[in-house]
Parts: C-alpha cells; structure tokens; sequence
C-alpha cells in the first residue's frame, strides 16, 4: 500500500478499516492515544458484567456455584480452552489458562529441562525479559550449574540491534549437542523482533534440545500455529496484547507428543489430577492427559471470566484479520516516522513485516526520557524501557490509524521542543 502524509489519509484507512468497529468494544482512557497495549491491554466494555456474574452467582449460590454457577467454576478453565487454541494455533489438550507466566516458565523447566553431564545448557537472546533470564538462571543454578558456563546467551552482531534468522539457527547448531533447552521470546519484548519460530524449533529438534517460547509479546500479536510448528512448550501472559487484566491468569503449551507421558518429572497439585478421580481425594497423583496435568490450583474465576470475555472478541475478529490491520497499521506508523528517522530517530525493530509484530521500538538521537515524558503529559500512552527505548504498540483490536497519525504529529513536536 502507498501510505499518504496527511491527516485526511489516516481519516480514509479508518473508514475502511473492516476492524474499525472493535475499538468500540473497549475502554479507551479518556483524551488519550493508547499505543501500550504491550504492557497492558485495555479493558473490553464486556469484562465487568462477566466478573460481575461470578460474583453474583457466588452470593446467590456461595459453594453450589462450583457445580451450579452460570459457569460452573469446577470446570471453568476449559470454557477458554477452544478460544486459546484457535488463537495459538494448538490443539485443545496442548492448551490451559492457569497462574503466571513465570511461575508457569518454572513449572515447564521442571519437566522440560533435564540436564545431563553432556547437554545442561540452556540458550536464550540477548535482552529477554528479565524475569525469563532470572528464571532460566535460578532453575540452571537448581541443578547445581552456574549460568556463566552453562547459559548461552545469543547477540547480535557488532554493530547490529536484532538478531539475524540464520545467526540463531547457526548457534543452535554449533551448540546443540550441549544444549537441553532452547528458549526464546516469540517476540522480542525490547526490541520487537519476531522470531522464526518453526525453523528455530526445527533446528533445535534436530540436535535433539528441548524448545520453547515466550509468547508474552507475540499471544493476540501474531498468528501462531504451535502444534505444526512443535515446541515442547510455550508460556504467555494474558494482560498485554490479550487483553485480560493486571496480573491476568497466563497461559501454557505443552505440545501432544508429551500429553500422556507421565514419567516426565513435575510439580504435582489437585487440579492436575485426573477429574475422573480427583474428588476420591487419594494420596497417589494420577496427572490428567494433556497440558491440564500441569494444573496445580483450582483457578481464579473473576480472573477467568475476564480472560473469557476477552478471548469472546479475538474469536469474533479472528487473528488473520487482525495480523492484516495490525501490518498496515505497524507499516504506515513506520511510513510517517520516516521524515525523524533522517533526524536521528532510530527504529530498532526489524524493516520486514514477517520479522516482527505491531510493536516498533524507537530510540532518539539525545534526550529520550525528556520527549518520552513530554509524550506522555500529551497524553500519548507508550512506554520507556531503559536504558533508551520508546516502545509503541498500535494495537489492531482497539487503535485506529488517526491514533498513529496523531502519535507521530505528537513525536515530531515533542523532538522540535527537546531540541532535536
Ligand atoms: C511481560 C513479560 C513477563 C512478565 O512475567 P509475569 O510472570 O507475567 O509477571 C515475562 N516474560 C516476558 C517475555 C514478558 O514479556
């Protein structure tokens, strides 16, 4: 598409935005441009009267509600199970909402990363979230390594921000037969960089390494096709792009070739028990098939119930309509940044679509917390990741392309007052 520099442009894209009625659906803060979807998605107008069922089923029914709930809460976490699938692209036993996303990371690691005295290492990018790193460390430490010998941490080239396809493929090779754990973020949270999840996953098959992703920044970002593609697992919170609530219950993947393997060592708990039996209350744990054998708690329904009521709205937009948005509107912000590149602006987020998400990481040629925070009195809602990254995040299922418009207009008069 040959994007425009005007306003009217943007009014134009808008009106023929097959999306645009979305935004409609969701809670958008008052006099401001919302480009932090990233970091915490907004609020569907839907959401409060699902919570409120709950808590009005549990003061009309109190502990009947288990079984007599509209949604009855004893099977509650399965009533998002066919809307996690569709969107990860799994099958319905691969998925489950259940805890965070950490806690999640450690519960996998447990089964998933098994070290020996050849192959205990772990490689993760450089610049993952920092609570993967803190994670992935403290499990390697668990097992008696220490992260400087054992932990591979991929960089990119001199000079170069992202890291390219073929690097990661080449250092799985060189290190696989070392390697127990390929982890990486679907989506890169820093610099936005989408990784090439099925040839990753190839390669670290092949060497024989257990893979995984962290689809915190990818989950309701990018179509997803999991089961094909065949990871041993994934994790993804649910409060960025997927629209669920602070602290929203996370998500996990445990790909069907492990769903009825139950001698993989895990952290047992009574909701991963067989519901056939679970009730028996006996002390031996017979795990239930599927990725529901990792459940440990019965789940927090006014959490679930908001997850629900978001997940009801990507079913409805579907993730393929999403992605086509979500590239155009990715692909005209980048279009209008241009003229601010040419005055040091620096856009760390890889140039093709196929190589990254909504997200575009930017960086300012001198006082980048200044603009930021003037972007922010303007109420232009992004956010800052030290040591000097603006992140912005149109969001397909709420942002219209007058927002970006307006972002951009807002960046070109923030850098004009700082003096760049
Ligand atoms: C947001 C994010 C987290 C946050 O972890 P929680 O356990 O949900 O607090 C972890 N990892 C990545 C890659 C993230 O983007």
């Amino acid at each position: 598409m040959n994007f425009q520099h005007d306003a009217d442009f943007a009014a134009r894209l808008d009106r023929a935005d097959p999306l645009a009625r979305y935004r409609d659906l969701f809670h958008v803060p008052a006099g401001s441009v919302y480009l932090c979807g990233n970091s915490l998605g907004l609020q569907p107008k839907s959401t409060a009267a699902a919570v409120q069922q709950e808590l009005e089923d549990w003061q009309r029914l109190g502990v009947e509600g288990h079984e007599h709930a509209r949604n009855p809460w004893m099977p509650y976490h399965s009533f998002v199970t066919g809307s996690l699938a569709r969107l990860t692209g799994a099958l319905p036993e691969e998925v489950v909402a259940m805890n965070g996303l950490t806690v999640n990371l450690h519960l996998m690691m447990v089964s998933f990363y098994q070290p020996t005295a050849e192959r205990h290492k772990i490689i993760m990018e450089a610049n993952a979230f920092p609570s993967d790193r803190y994670a992935v460390e403290s499990q390697l430490r668990n097992h008696g390594y220490d992260p400087a010998t054992t932990l591979v941490i991929l960089q990119p080239r001199e000079g170069e921000i992202v890291l390219r396809d073929d690097d990661v493929l080449d250092a799985i090779a060189r290190h696989g037969a070392e390697t127990a754990l390929v982890l990486m973020g679907g989506v890169n949270y820093y610099t936005g960089q989408l990784f090439d999840m099925e040839s990753i996953t190839r390669e670290a098959r092949k060497h024989g390494c257990r893979v995984a992703f962290d689809l915190a920044h990818a989950a309701g970002n990018v179509p997803l096709r999991l089961h094909d593609w065949g990871p041993d697992f994934c994790c993804w919170c649910s409060y960025k792009y997927l629209n669920a609530g602070p602290g929203g219950v996370a998500g996990c993947f445990v790909h069907e070739r492990h769903a009825s393997n139950f001698s993989l060592p895990r952290f047992a708990g009574w909701w991963g028990h067989d519901q056939a039996t679970r009730f028996q209350m006996g002390p031996e744990f017979h795990a239930m098939r599927g990725v529901e054998g990792w459940q440990l708690s019965n789940p927090p329904i006014f959490s679930m119930a908001a997850l629900k009521a978001s997940l009801e709205i990507f079913d409805q937009a579907g993730m393929n309509a999403l992605r086509a948005k979500s590239e155009q509107l990715t692909g005209y912000m980048e279009f209008l940044l241009q003229p601010l590149t040419r005055r040091g602006v620096r856009i760390l987020t890889p140039a093709e679509p196929s190589r990254r998400g909504c997200q575009l990481s930017l960086t300012m040629p001198a006082h980048g917390r200044r603009i930021f925070d003037t972007l922010i009195a303007d109420k232009m809602i992004c956010d800052w990741r030290e040591p000097d990254c603006i992140r912005v995040a149109p969001a397909p299922l709420y942002n219209s392309f007058a927002d970006v418009f307006d972002f951009v207009a807002a960046l070109t008069a923030a850098l004009a007052r700082a003096g760049g």
